[in-house]
C-alpha cells in the first residue's frame, strides 16, 4: 500500500492501487445462507433477498456527518467506497451508474437501454453523507397508489388497473456546501413620511439616503444537484429531503441499490452554490439594512462576497424510480425514498375534465343567479 494520492482519470497503476485499497471486503454475506446482503429500508438494517435473514448495521450512534474543507486538496483522494464497487456507462443516455461488484448491471437504471459498458473500479469522490432509504418498495407502491387515487383527472379504470412497474432504487448525488461569508454592501434606503395636503387627504412621500456597511452570515447546507440528467421540475416535486437525518457515509446503506456517478463535480457545483447564495444574501441584507436605519424601502443594493472556512458534503440521496403503463403509454413518476412523496405523470380522462369543466359553469351560473336574483340577460323570458 502506498501513500501516493489518488486522482481522477486514473492510471493502469492507479487502478491497481484502488482495487487494493478496497479490497477489504465489507460486503456482507448473509450467515444462514452465504448470500450477500442488502440494505433494508423498512428496519434500517440489512436483509438477505434469499433466505430473509435479518442483520443489524452497527454504527456509531454519536457518528456526525463530517464536513469536509472544500479548500483542502485532501477531497481528491477520498475515493474509497469502503466496499468494492464497478461503474457502468450507458451509451444510449449517458448515465454513469456505481453498483457493488457482485451486482447485476446489465441495463441502465435510468432509461432501462442494455447499451451498457462496464468499467473496473471507481474513479469518483465516495460519498461523505447520505440519507439512507426509509421507504421500503412495498410502501414506495402503496404511497404511489393512493398519490394515483387522488389525481382527480385520472381514468378510474387506471387508478383499479395501473400497477406499478419494476421500482427501482437509486441514490442521487448532491453536494451541499457551508461557508462563513463577509459581505460589503452600498445602497440607498427610504424611509416614508405622510404629507397632509390642502384638502386635507395625505399621501406618501420618501426621504432617501445612501448607507454602506458589512454583514456577516454563516450560511449552511446550501445543495446543488450533482447531475443534470433530470427534470429539476420532476424532483421539485417530490422535495423536501430531511437534511436532519443524513448519515455519515457506510457502505451498508448503498447494498442492494445503485448510486448515479455524479456528472456536476464540486468545482462546477460551487458557482451555482455562489449564486444561490448571493440570491439568499441580497434578501438578508436588504432586511437588514430595513433594520439598522428602520427604514421602509431599500434600492440599488450593490454587495461583494469573501467566502472563509468553506466546507462541503458530498451526499446521496434516495429515489425509487417507477413507471406505470395505461393504454399503451408509459408513465414515469418518482417516489421519495426518505418521505414518500410521489410525482410524476398521469393519463388524463377527457370526460373527467368536461365534467369538471361543467360543474364550474354550473357554480358561476348558480353565484350569478343568486347574485342578480336571477338572471338579467333571461329576464325577458320570464314576460
Ligand atoms: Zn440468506
Ligand atoms: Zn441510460
Amino acid at each position: 500500500m502506498t501513500d501516493k494520492p489518488l486522482e481522477f482519470g486514473m492510471t493502469e497503476t492507479g487502478e491497481e492501487i484502488l482495487a487494493e485499497r478496497t479490497k477489504k471486503e465489507t460486503d456482507e454475506k448473509c450467515p444462514q445462507c452465504g448470500a450477500v446482503l442488502d440494505f433494508d429500508p423498512g428496519s434500517g438494517g440489512l436483509v438477505c433477498a434469499y433466505c430473509g435473514y435479518k442483520g443489524v448495521i452497527l454504527v456509531d450512534e454519536n457518528a456526525v456527518v463530517q464536513e469536509l474543507a472544500f479548500e483542502s486538496a485532501e477531497y481528491r483522494e477520498s475515493i474509497d467506497w469502503g466496499t468494492e464497487k464497478k461503474q457502468i456507462i450507458c451509451q444510449s443516455c449517458g448515465a454513469a451508474s456505481i453498483y457493488d461488484q457482485l451486482a447485476i448491471a446489465n441495463e441502465c437504471p435510468f432509461c432501462g437501454s442494455n447499451q451498457v459498458m462496464q468499467e473496473r473500479g471507481v474513479d469518483s469522490l465516495a460519498p461523505n453523507a447520505v440519507a439512507p432509504f426509509e421507504i421500503s418498495v412495498e410502501k414506495a407502491a402503496e404511497h404511489f397508489s393512493f398519490w394515483l387515487k387522488r389525481q382527480i383527472f385520472a381514468p378510474s379504470k387506471a387508478k383499479r388497473q395501473a400497477k406499478a412497474d419494476r421500482f427501482k432504487g437509486v441514490y442521487l448525488p448532491f453536494w451541499t456546501f457551508d461557508a462563513n461569508t463577509y459581505s460589503t454592501y452600498q445602497a440607498r434606503y427610504g424611509r416614508d413620511r405622510r404629507v397632509r395636503q390642502k384638502d386635507g387627504s395625505y399621501r406618501t412621500e420618501t426621504d432617501w439616503y445612501s448607507t454602506s456597511g458589512s454583514y456577516d452570515y454563516f450560511i449552511d447546507d446550501v445543495t446543488v444537484m450533482g447531475s443534470t440528467r433530470h427534470d429539476p421540475r420532476n424532483l421539485k416535486r417530490i422535495e423536501p429531503y430531511d437534511f436532519q437525518r443524513l448519515k455519515p457515509y457506510r457502505p451498508e446503506y448503498l447494498a442492494g441499490f445503485v448510486s448515479e456517478r455524479y456528472s456536476v463535480g464540486i468545482d462546477d457545483a460551487w458557482p451555482q452554490a455562489k449564486d444561490q447564495i448571493a440570491n439568499f444574501l441580497d434578501g438578508q441584507i436588504s432586511q437588514h439594512i430595513r433594520n439598522v436605519n428602520r427604514a421602509d424601502r431599500v434600492s440599488g443594493l450593490r454587495f461583494s462576497t469573501n467566502y472563509s472556512d468553506r466546507t462541503y458534503k458530498y451526499t446521496l440521496l434516495p429515489l425509487w424510480m417507477s413507471s406505470f403503463s395505461y393504454k399503451d403509454k408509459i408513465h414515469e413518476f418518482l417516489v421519495n425514498g426518505q418521505t414518500g412523496k410521489v410525482s410524476g405523470s398521469v393519463p388524463i380522462s377527457i370526460i373527467r375534465v368536461i365534467i369538471a369543466v361543467l360543474l364550474v359553469l354550473a357554480i358561476v351560473l348558480a353565484v350569478l343567479y343568486v347574485a342578480n336574483d336571477g338572471f338579467p340577460f333571461l329576464s325577458t323570458a320570464r314576460y
